[in-house]
């Protein structure tokens, strides 16, 4: 067992003196990275049905934002005729979707506040004072290699910008080709005993929050981080467009399913698809494979739960099961 594992009111080092605080401790204060603890903010413990957040919903708020970059290369394009160095494209991006990303942080917190945790009686783990400076470096290097992948994968700085109207459909089956890798890759870390040790530093959080998505042994950060979206790009190869989407709305999901909000709160790429089936994932699929995963588990999708359901490996939902979701109670 490791002595540094995430846990309740792990992060009283935030209250020191700031002058005694590393750089990576205070950037992580500065940009309020972490959620207010219980001592801090009276966080409503809810105990009857849950709201919803439906695709469409979260798609209003993400969409827009996410085109800001498509529409500003494309104008640049047609009105200079110049086109954009990868360079500086790269550099751009970094900065644009560290402001993406921050705003969902926000947003999810926002939620929390408002709805209260899964399994509210619990508090949520934080990081300890000595696990700050892995925690900063898992952000930085996701934020750094994500862009840099789908860049060097994809770009073509002579094309101008382009979406199919086939959009929807090419993410959603680029999703589901992702979590087919990510599933068995994450099943093959529970079953096969060897493989175990590179994935048990995620699973010492039981009640994880937002920012602990990332927190994990190195060989798993990059395999999640960069493994994953290039095996799926060399199997269904998108354009540059599609991809730099799907990279943020990939990010957008896997922060919410580690934020434990109290909602039916469905991945935003498939669940229209598999719905029907059954097989959306919610934020509660991940928070019970935390809360009750260790190396006998469940629910290994990260973004959607058609592989757990076709394999035989869901678990039943506790707070958001059918009959406890009040579907005109929506998030906002
Ligand atoms: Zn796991
Ligand atoms: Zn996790």
């Amino acid at each position: 067992m490791y002595d540094n594992r995430p846990r309740p009111r792990g992060d009283d080092w935030k209250f020191k003196d700031r002058s005694k605080m590393t750089r990576a401790q205070k950037v992580i204060v500065d940009r309020k990275i972490l959620n207010r603890s219980a001592a801090e903010y009276d966080y409503p413990k809810l105990q009857g049905k849950v709201p919803v957040n439906l695709e469409w919903s979260q798609h209003m708020t993400l969409f827009p934002l996410a085109m800001i970059p498509i529409v500003a290369r494309w104008l640049f394009m047609r009105l200079t005729g110049w086109t954009v160095h990868p360079v500086i494209l790269y550099m751009l991006t970094v900065v644009f979707n560290s402001h993406f990303t921050r705003q969902h942080f926000y947003r999810l917190r926002r939620y929390v506040e408002t709805y209260g945790f899964l399994d509210g009686e619990v508090e949520r783990d934080s990081i300890p004072e000595s696990m700050v400076g892995k925690l900063y470096n898992e952000m930085l290097n996701g934020l750094l290699g994500r862009p840099l992948m789908v860049i060097f994968l994809s770009y073509d700085r002579t094309k101008l910008p382009t979406l199919s109207w086939w959009l929807p459909l090419q993410l959603a089956v680029f999703t589901i080709i992702a979590d087919f890798v990510y599933y068995w890759v994450h099943r093959a870390t529970h079953e096969i005993p060897w493989l175990w040790k590179f994935h048990r530093l995620h699973h010492t959080t039981k009640h994880p929050s937002s920012y602990l998505l990332g927190f994990a042994d190195e060989p798993q950060e990059f395999f999640d981080a960069l493994g994953t979206p290039i095996l799926t790009y060399l199997a269904y190869p998108i354009g540059f467009d599609a991809f730099y989407i799907w990279s943020l709305y990939f990010n957008s999901i896997e922060i919410m399913g580690h934020s434990g909000v109290r909602a039916y709160y469905p991945g935003v790429l498939t669940s229209i698809l598999l719905r029907p089936f059954g097989a959306e994932i919610v934020v509660e699929d991940h928070d019970l494979h935390h809360r009750f995963g260790w190396r006998d588990s469940h629910n290994y999708g990260k973004q959607s739960m058609l592989w757990d359901t076709l394999f035989g490996t869901a678990s039943n939902r506790v707070e958001t099961r059918a009959e406890n979701i009040d579907w005109d109670s929506r998030v906002q």
